[in-house]
């Protein structure tokens, strides 16, 4: 990933002092051979943020944010890695490699700057559009929808014309080429017609898709007859915009952190949110949410809301959104919207402060949980308040303590049911769950557990064993691949391998160098796992032998609770058969104990 010589990179960390730069932003204080000091990335008033001068790196130990010195700026500036290494580079008052005459790079650079014009010039022809006679039907759909010509021009938004050809030859007489075009996702290339070249928009109102740095990367184009399908048409990746790593609206935060986001589903719920005072929403960009906005939001808020339409879609999308977020650490809550109606027509209807009370009562994700599960039962009945209490009771059963304290009154008052009953049927339920095998388990309270604990204990180890030195990794390494065992966090796994891949190169290499080239995520389990190799006393090896035999043990219980469900959905001879094997797996399992 690096655009930069390792050479140079190597002489720039060298230079670096990652205790020197962090304490331009916060005020350290030495302790227990690490500096803490609290974190900058989310709000806390104790310090979990500490720094570890000897690898040169930082973990914090709230928000699990970590890396290298070159991640720290990247996160506390909120810049790219090229950037990062710019700005340490000026600080140690080192000149840049010639990076910057890489003919490939540079021409890559420059083709890029020419979509990114493309992309501005086509926002200002929709805009100009709008304002035209030819966009009137455009302006009067907005004025209908409460939209007026301010919000129109802060959003910048547009209106594409009739016909198949009018921002082609805009850009054209620009001195743009139809592969500029195309490749910047504002035309697309026909499939009858030979070199056939058409505007990918027509008739649609135009909402330009902005980066966090302000620059329009890709458009999203709202039909404005009823029925017409699809509704929506948005920009696909192109080298310029990936609607999965992108926020809408985003960049109305001009780069500050905040306290809360508010997450609606489309481009009309974000501005119609603004219209209403509330300057704090973002939408996803006709996708589910992905891992990269989650920590997209991480960077910018400590505090998320979920606020998306009371349909089924809108509910399933919503329990996604929770699992990513739990497992990025980030505090989620539930803005339900009564009667159906959605974000927009909330807002018009009770003003900014009818949506405030609203966020103000909104739902835990396990509060939410719990709604969406009684959801699925007739309550009005005997037999379906029984059946919700009992599933209700299992979920919150697996919860912690504290929480079952919350959500059994809230039982309680959906069934009828005493307090008191409700509490002895989640205590039963919470032993009877530590009986099944950790796959039936609730998935949900294991994502969360998983956000608390930030990381699989037995795979960290493994990590921080890799992080020791060459010869304990590939020890480690061996002794995994003679037991079949994977890693299977993700972040974790592409860490290891990066690890040993880069020891392999070189046996001595600096392991503060590799951590400051992996990307984000892997350096924050790097992060974590610094912290587990120094609570780690004694042999090495036998460690890795232990979490080895450890890993083991849960993939073998895993493989013998499926071989036994397997079992018991089947008959005669492939039953036994079934059986059979279940019984080996025992048998291994029993001598590894
Ligand atoms: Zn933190």
């Amino acid at each position: 990933m690096s655009a930069f010589p390792e050479e140079w990179l190597n002489e720039l960390l060298s230079k670096t002092d990652i205790v020197r730069i962090v304490s331009e932003y916060v005020s350290l204080s030495p302790k227990g051979g690490r500096y803490w000091a609290c974190c900058p990335f989310h709000n806390e008033k104790t310090p979990s943020f500490s720094v570890i001068p000897e690898k040169q790196m930082y973990y914090c130990f709230g928000c699990h944010a970590g890396g290298g010195v070159i991640h720290f700026v990247m996160e506390a500036e909120r810049v790219g890695f090229v950037d990062a290494v710019k700005l340490l580079a000026q600080k140690a008052g080192m000149e840049l490699p010639d990076e910057i005459n890489d003919e490939r790079l540079k021409a890559e650079r420059a083709y890029k700057e020419r979509l990114f014009a493309a992309c501005k010039e086509a926002a200002r022809f929709y805009n100009k559009k709008l304002l035209s006679e030819e966009g009137k039907h455009a302006q009067q759909y907005l004025t209908k929808r409460g939209i007026g010509g301010k919000m129109a021009m802060r959003f910048g938004l547009g209106y594409a014309p009739e016909g198949w050809r009018n921002l082609i030859e805009h850009l054209k007489a620009r001195g743009f080429s139809e592969k500029e075009i195309v490749d910047a996702g504002l035309a697309i290339r026909s499939k009858k017609e030979k070199g056939g070249v058409y505007d990918a928009y027509r008739d649609r109102l135009i909402f330009p898709i902005i980066s966090a740095s302000g620059r329009v990367m890709g458009f999203g184009a709202r039909t404005m007859k009823k029925d017409e399908e699809p509704k929506y048409i948005n920009t696909g990746d192109t080298p310029i915009y990936n609607k999965r790593n992108n926020l809408y609206a985003l960049n109305m935060q001009k780069g500050r952190r905040v306290g809360e986001l508010i997450m609606v589903e489309g481009y009309m719920d974000v501005i119609s949110l603004f219209n209403a005072g509330i300057e704090t929403a973002v939408a996803s960009l006709g996708t589910a949410m992905t891992a990269q906005q989650a920590r997209l939001i991480k960077r910018y808020a400590d505090r998320i809301y979920l606020c998306y339409d009371g349909d089924n879609a809108g509910q399933a999308a919503t329990l996604r959104g929770l699992g990513i977020l739990a497992s990025a650490g980030i505090e989620a809550k539930v803005i339900v919207i009564p009667g159906g109606m959605d974000p927009d027509d909330y807002v018009k209807k009770f003003g900014k402060q009818g949506f405030l009370q609203l966020r103000d009562s909104a739902l835990s994700a396990n509060g939410f949980m719990l709604e969406s599960m009684a959801k699925e039962f007739d309550l009005k009945t005997t037999d379906g308040r029984e059946a919700f209490a009992k599933k209700a009771c299992r979920f919150v059963g697996g919860l912690q303590p504290v929480e079952q304290e919350r959500y059994a009154p809230v039982i309680a008052r959906k069934t009828g049911l005493s307090e008191d009953v409700v509490k002895a049927q989640c205590g039963l339920s919470a032993s009877g769950i530590e009986n099944m095998p950790a796959k039936n388990r609730n998935t949900m309270s294991k994502v969360r557990q998983k956000a608390e604990d930030g990381w699989d204990a037995a795979e960290l180890t493994i990590l921080s064993l890799m992080l020791i030195d060459a010869s304990t990794a590939a020890y480690t390494a061996e002794l995994m691949a003679e037991n079949g065992i994977e890693l299977k966090n993700e972040a974790i796994r592409a860490a290891a391998e990066t690890l040993l891949i880069k020891y392999a190169e070189d046996s001595a290499a600096n392991t503060a160098i590799i951590i400051s080239e992996m990307p984000m995520e892997q350096a924050e389990a790097v992060g974590a796992a610094q912290t587990a190799v120094e609570r780690m006393g004694g042999d090495a090896k036998k460690i890795a032998e232990d979490c080895v035999n450890k890993l083991l043990k849960e993939k073998l219980s895993e493989q013998y609770s499926l071989m036994f469900v397997k079992a018991q959905a089947l008959s005669g001879e492939e039953q036994r058969q079934c059986l059979i094997k279940a019984d080996e797996i025992a048998k291994k399992l029993r001598l590894l104990r």
